[in-house]
């Protein structure tokens, strides 16, 4: 049997159009199909506008702390339209750097939506063609998800939205707990807006180390964001040309836009799974194996789709384990431990490793190295921001299993400290290291012991 192709990728999001161009390098014929715009949630909707979102909304943070440094910062004022045109300029660019290396690559682009016919052939719903492949690899990513019980939850935004407002609102309501939703509060108040965060749970971060929530909270407080625990929405109302957002604790937030992120689910409904007979879990998500593999022999899914770790990083490495697998003769497993993570609030927070309380819950007997201090840079400012570092060390071997931080550029750091620990460093090693005077970082090699 003859196939069009080798590889016929569906989604051209940072995990597809990995493991298309390597497997395409490697000598595959590959086709990939994409019905939106090349570069996926990441470039086009997710990470990349996100960062310039944060990195506007960080300046006025900067004027303040400029004052006591000797500046007179005169009447500021910001332009939504022109970030968001900047911005809009740059994803351009980026789309089309994906395109270019896609086609430099000898991958054929199908901007078209495809959808699975059997288990060798993929419709192209805009070309209304079939195409068959060898194997085939799902890509297709995540999408915000919106609780639609809720009476008025199409009065509400998501990220997909968000980047593209008309104008920016005066007063934003932004539901959950999680990445998205903080990083977004965080995004609105810097750029001085209105902001409330409405969690249903006590804690915000709840898988994140309880110590780095804690301090989030007081940090997000003295930003600004209002905070409304344990509630959640009962119903959102169009009112003239605000909306009224009633929560279950009887309060009712009277605001201009509202903001759904409350998760994200995989792209799968109407993909024709069913009629190549791959199969999905309760959340929609395509179960795979440990080497990326379906239900079905030839068919793969790779990234959020997966719904294992969704991080882009992770997308990409399982496409370059698939590529290196079945194209370069170089069977290669993705390693899900010590992945490093962000959160791009202000102050941000890094995390490598168990929390606390995953190491206790994993029978681990631990020692806890730990600091929280006002930085320099915020000393001199009158900011009262703060920094905690926390080291989850296991008690019998002395090595570092977590690391956890919040503060200034503290996504930097983990980063570098994410790999010593992946390595096994020991903390007697974190303090046989010199420290670097003056940053805050230097803190790290000197934590005091905690318990
Ligand atoms: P998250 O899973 O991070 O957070 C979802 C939040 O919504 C949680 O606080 C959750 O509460 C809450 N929630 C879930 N269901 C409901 C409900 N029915 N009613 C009210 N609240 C609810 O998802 P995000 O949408 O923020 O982000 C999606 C994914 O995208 C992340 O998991 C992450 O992998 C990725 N991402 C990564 C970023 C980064 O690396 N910096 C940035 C943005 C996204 P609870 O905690 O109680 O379950």
């Amino acid at each position: 049997m003859s196939y069009d192709y080798d590889l016929f990728t569906i989604g051209a999001g940072s995990g597809g159009v990995r493991a298309s161009r390597l497997a395409s390098q490697y000598g595959a014929r590959v086709g990939i199909a994409e019905e939106s715009r090349v570069g996926g949630t990441c470039v086009i909707r997710g990470c990349v506008p996100k960062k310039f979102f944060v990195y506007a909304s960080e300046f006025s943070h900067a004027f303040k702390d400029a004052g006591p440094y000797g500046w007179t910062v005169g009447d500021v004022s910001f332009d939504w339209k022109t970030l968001v045109a900047n911005k809009d300029t740059e994803i351009d660019r980026l789309n089309q750097i994906y395109i270019t290396n896609l086609k430099k690559a000898g991958v054929e682009l199908f901007q078209s939506r495809a959808e699975l016919k059997d288990q060798h052939t993929i419709h192209l719903v805009e070309e209304n063609r079939d195409v068959t492949a060898e194997k085939i690899m799902i890509a297709v990513g995540g999408t915000p998800w919106t609780d639609e019980s809720i009476e008025g939850h199409d009065l509400g935004i998501t990220s997909n939205e968000v980047f593209h407002l008309e104008e920016l609102p005066d007063s934003v309501v932004v539901a959950g707990g999680g990445y998205i939703a903080i990083e977004f509060a965080c995004i609105f108040a810097g750029l001085g807006v209105d902001t409330t965060l409405v969690y249903r749970g006590p804690t915000l971060l709840r898988n994140f180390d309880q110590d780095i929530s804690a301090q989030l909270h007081k940090e997000l407080e003295q930003k600004g964001v209002k905070l409304e625990l344990s509630t959640i929405f009962t119903k959102i109302e169009q009112v003239e040309s605000k909306k009224h957002v009633s929560l279950t604790n009887g309060k009712m937030l009277v605001a201009d836009q509202v903001m759904w992120a409350v998760g994200r689910r995989p792209k799968t409904v109407g993909l024709g799974l069913e009629k190549a007979g791959v199969e999905t879990n309760r959340g929609g998500a395509i179960v795979t194996d440990d080497h990326h593999k379906t239900n079905v022999d030839n068919i793969y899914a790779i990234g959020d789709v997966t719904d294992r770790v969704n991080l882009t990083p992770v997308a990409i490495r399982e496409g370059v384990a698939f590529a290196e697998t079945h194209y370069n003769n170089t069977p290669t497993t993705m390693d899900y431990e010590f992945i490093p993570k962000a959160v791009f609030s202000q102050p941000p927070v890094g995390t490598v490793g168990l929390s606390e309380q995953e190491a206790k819950d994993a029978g681990i007997e631990v020692d806890i190295y730990k600091s929280d201090f006002r930085p320099m840079k915020n000393i001199l400012a009158e900011n009262p921001e703060r920094m905690l570092m926390k080291v989850v060390v296991e008690k019998a071997t002395d090595k570092v299993i977590g690391c956890h931080l919040i503060g200034h550029e503290v996504p930097e750091m983990i980063q570098c400290l994410a790999i010593p620990i992946k390595h096994g460093v020991t903390y007697a090693e974190f303090k046989a290291t010199c420290a670097l005077h003056p940053t805050a970082a230097e803190e790290i090699v000197m934590l005091p012991k905690a318990s």
